[in-house]
Parts: C-alpha cells; sequence; structure tokens
C-alpha cells in the first residue's frame, strides 16, 4: 500500500450533500499580511505534525498557496485576484491568515469581499476556555459557545449613502413625502435588508451544528424590540422554521417548562431568542446559560469580539466562513503590522480554525490531538508575549518556539 507521502493530492469534492476526502486533500491556504507568514508557518507546523502523528504516514495535507493581499496587489496589481477565488471554489475548504484592508480605492474589506462573492453565509466563531489562558471571567470554564453570525445581509451589505449627496436626499424625500415617515434631507443614510431565506439558512446552521453536536440550545439574539420587520423577522422566522422542519427535535421555552420540567430531553435541543443588550450582560454573568448562538450581522460582529475577550482575546478566537459544502477558516484577528516578521505573535486563532478544519473534513482524531497538544503547552506555561503579559508563571517564546512546544507534545516529533 502506498503511502501518504508517495500519492498525489486530490480535490476534496461534495456530493450530495457530503464533502468526500481524498487520504491526501489539497487545501488552498492564504499566508496573509503582516505577521501572517510567521503564524501560518507556525501553523502548518503543528497541523502537519498532528496529521502525521495521528494517521502514520497514511494521511496527509498538500497546502496550496494562494495570493491576496499586499502580495497578490504587488504581484499581479489585484488585491484578490479571480484565480484565487475559483482555486478556494473548486477546493472547497481553505484557510487564511489576516489581510490587510485597502485603504481608499474600490475594495472596502476583502474579507467581506470574499465572504461575498463565494456567499460564505455563516461566519461561525467557537469560544471555547483553554485552561491557563488568562481570562478576566470569575468561572472561565463555564463558557463554550459557539456563534453562527450571518454574513451576507444586514447593514453589511454596505448599501449607504452620505449626508448631503444626491442619492440620500432623494431617498429622504422619497420617505418623508411617499410614506409619511419623516427624514432630515440633511441625513446620510444607510440600509438595512434582511430576507427570510437569508435568516432561515443561518438559524438553519445553527440548529442542525447543535444537533450534531450534542448542544443544549440555540439563542437567536436580536434587536427586534426596535427593529421589528428586520431582527424582530429574523426571530419570528427562526420559531416558524424550528416548528416546521424540525419537529420533535427542537423545543421552545413554553414547552421546555410545560412539558418537559424545565430540562432539555437528550437529543433535543432548546430554541430560544433573547434581545441583544441583555445578552452582552447575560453572556458576562451568566455565560453557562448558552451554548450555540444564531445572529444577524452587526450583532454577530459585536458579540464575536466581546466574547473572545472571555477567553484570551482575538489572538486565542478561532473562525470560519462557511456555505453548503465550501469552507474558509481564518484567523479572526487582523495583521497587526508592528508585529511583521517579528516571530513574536500568538498563533493561537489561526492553529485554532485549523483544528476546526479538521474536524470539518472528517479529520477529528487529529484535531483532537492537536487541541490536547495545543493544551498541555499553554497549560505548563509556555505561552507567547500576549498571554505571557498577563502570567506571572509564564515563560514567554517566540511564535516559532511555540510550534516546537505543541509538535513536542503531540509526541514522537
Ligand atoms: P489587529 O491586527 O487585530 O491588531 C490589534 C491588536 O490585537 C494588536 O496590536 C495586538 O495587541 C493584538 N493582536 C492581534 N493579533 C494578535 C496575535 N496573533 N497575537 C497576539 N496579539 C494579537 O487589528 P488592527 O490593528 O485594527 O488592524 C490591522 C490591519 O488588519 C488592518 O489593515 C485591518 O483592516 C486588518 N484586519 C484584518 C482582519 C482579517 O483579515 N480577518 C481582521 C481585522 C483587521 P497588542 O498591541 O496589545 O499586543
Amino acid at each position: 500500500m502506498e503511502t501518504a507521502a508517495q500519492l498525489q493530492g486530490m480535490r476534496i469534492r461534495y456530493d450530495e450533500g457530503q464533502l468526500v476526502v481524498p487520504d491526501v486533500p489539497i487545501i488552498p491556504f492564504i499566508e496573509g499580511d503582516g505577521i501572517g507568514p510567521d503564524i501560518w508557518r507556525a501553523t502548518q507546523r503543528m497541523v502537519d505534525g498532528a496529521v502525521e502523528k495521528t494517521y502514520g504516514g497514511q494521511r496527509r495535507i498538500q497546502w496550496l498557496p494562494l495570493l491576496a493581499g499586499e502580495r497578490a496587489h504587488e504581484e499581479t496589481g489585484e488585491w484578490l485576484p479571480k484565480a484565487t477565488l475559483e482555486e478556494i471554489r473548486s477546493h472547497r475548504v481553505a484557510i487564511k491568515g489576516p489581510l490587510t484592508t485597502p485603504v481608499g480605492g474600490g475594495i472596502r474589506s476583502l474579507n467581506v469581499t470574499l465572504r461575498q462573492e463565494l456567499d460564505l453565509y455563516a461566519c461561525v466563531r467557537p469560544i471555547r476556555y483553554i485552561a491557563g489562558v488568562p481570562s478576566p471571567m470569575r468561572a472561565p470554564e463555564q463558557v463554550d459557545m459557539v456563534i453562527f453570525r450571518e454574513n451576507t445581509e444586514d447593514v453589511y451589505t454596505g448599501i449607504e449613502w452620505p449626508a448631503g449627496s444626491e442619492a440620500a436626499r432623494r431617498l429622504a424625500a422619497f420617505v418623508t413625502d411617499e410614506l409619511g415617515q419623516p427624514v432630515s434631507p440633511e441625513a446620510g443614510i444607510g440600509v438595512k435588508p434582511m430576507t427570510r431565506a437569508g435568516s432561515e439558512r443561518i438559524i438553519r446552521a445553527a440548529i442542525d451544528y447543535a444537533l450534531a453536536h450534542g448542544r443544549r440550545s440555540v439563542t437567536m439574539m436580536h434587536k427586534g424590540n426596535i427593529m421589528k420587520y428586520t431582527e424582530g423577522a429574523f426571530r419570528e422566522w427562526g420559531y416558524a422554521l424550528a416548528e416546521r422542519d424540525y419537529s420533535g427535535r427542537v423545543i421552545t421555552e413554553q414547552a421546555l417548562w410545560d412539558e418537559f420540567g424545565g430540562e432539555v430531553p437528550a437529543g433535543k435541543v432548546l430554541l430560544k431568542d433573547r434581545i441583544a443588550d441583555i445578552m452582552f450582560q447575560q453572556v458576562i454573568l451568566r455565560p453557562a446559560e448558552y451554548d450555540v448562538i444564531a445572529c444577524p450581522n452587526l450583532n454577530g460582529d459585536y458579540l464575536s469580539d466581546a466574547l473572545a475577550a472571555q477567553v484570551g482575546g482575538v489572538g486565542m478566537a478561532p473562525g470560519a466562513n462557511m456555505s453548503d459544502g465550501l469552507a474558509v477558516f481564518e484567523a479572526t484577528h487582523g495583521t497587526a503590522p508592528k508585529y511583521a516578521n517579528q516571530d513574536k505573535v500568538n498563533p493561537g486563532s489561526l492553529v485554532l480554525s485549523a483544528i476546526m478544519m479538521l474536524e470539518y473534513i472528517g479529520w477529528g482524531e487529529a484535531g483532537r490531538a492537536l487541541d490536547a497538544a495545543l493544551s498541555a503547552t499553554i497549560a505548563e506555561g509556555v505561552v507567547t508575549y500576549d498571554l505571557a503579559r498577563q502570567r506571572a508563571d509564564a515563560r514567554e517564546v517566540k511564535t516559532s518556539e511555540f510550534a516546537t512546544a505543541v509538535v513536542a507534545h503531540l509526541g514522537g516529533h
């Protein structure tokens, strides 16, 4: 039998709603700008080590470098080359470091563009505490949530006009004169479109994840008391979806108390909703009550970074942008240019994203091995500067040294 080292890499396919992953999948990566190359190098070593250790040479990843960001702009004149988008689309699973957002010019943000071009409608952010990571929480071990943030609608569509522009004035006049809602002709105006289809698919993704992973609840976070026909509708559409498509598997809070005595029965998921402002308080005071969270785009943006702070900050927060059968895993922080090429920063966000990726392609054993090695390294106080400055007992190491320590914990490398 040939070993993975002798086999040619092949594309991951998506057949009848299932990923089909060969023993040597080709996975594209974008190393990213600023600190990207430092954290990518470290991550690649840790992932390759975990795969080799777990599958004993029967599986490996064939990495395919893709251009985006500053290097792409220098070499091709484009920030996000069409070829890069095509390669991601055709390989189905990719991973990326942070990208500089070009100031001025046509592109608002490469990340937003990537999500929109590939219709990656779900931004998935697990928030889980790793022992030894400094946390402002009294009981950080209770923090274990997964955010499903809608990625393609809401104010993030960027449909807006500056105050005083012809378009803003015309729109203000239309809303005032035709619709009877007075809007100042001096106002800047933004539009917040949210559809039933867009809301349903993110809530469905959250419910499916909760059911598949034995999670207790899905909370729809919204500001529907004020924005009734967008965020309020998000909530209504979510409950209607659950009733229509998840009967018997998803229960409401009403049923929880009326029929089940306050205990979620095994195999079922509780669907509840909370208004965004109180939710920010409760995830701090009572984190154990929150599990999977489904939210519209802007709420999800705020909540993702707020929750990341509970478990070590953006340097430790993983993420993925997904649609059905297509996923881009990514570091959730930016390019931190002042630390570029210093071999200094924490690769945690990118390597935890890679662990999500291993699980996504069905290589969960390798993901768990890497997670255990990462946790063991942090637990013994071997950490990068960001965590070291918050821990008296820490031994501060460089990015590459951290990777070496994790690989050593995998055993035999
Ligand atoms: P940033 O790059 O995330 O850096 C902000 C601060 O976060 C850093 O100065 C550092 O804090 C900390 N940090 C970030 N990554 C870290 C890591 N791996 N390990 C330890 N600490 C880390 O945010 P920014 O300065 O606002 O943005 C810089 C550029 O990145 C901009 O061009 C922005 O558009 C872009 N950006 C890209 C993405 C993305 O690609 N997903 C996301 C956000 C921003 P200390 O200074 O306290 O050490």
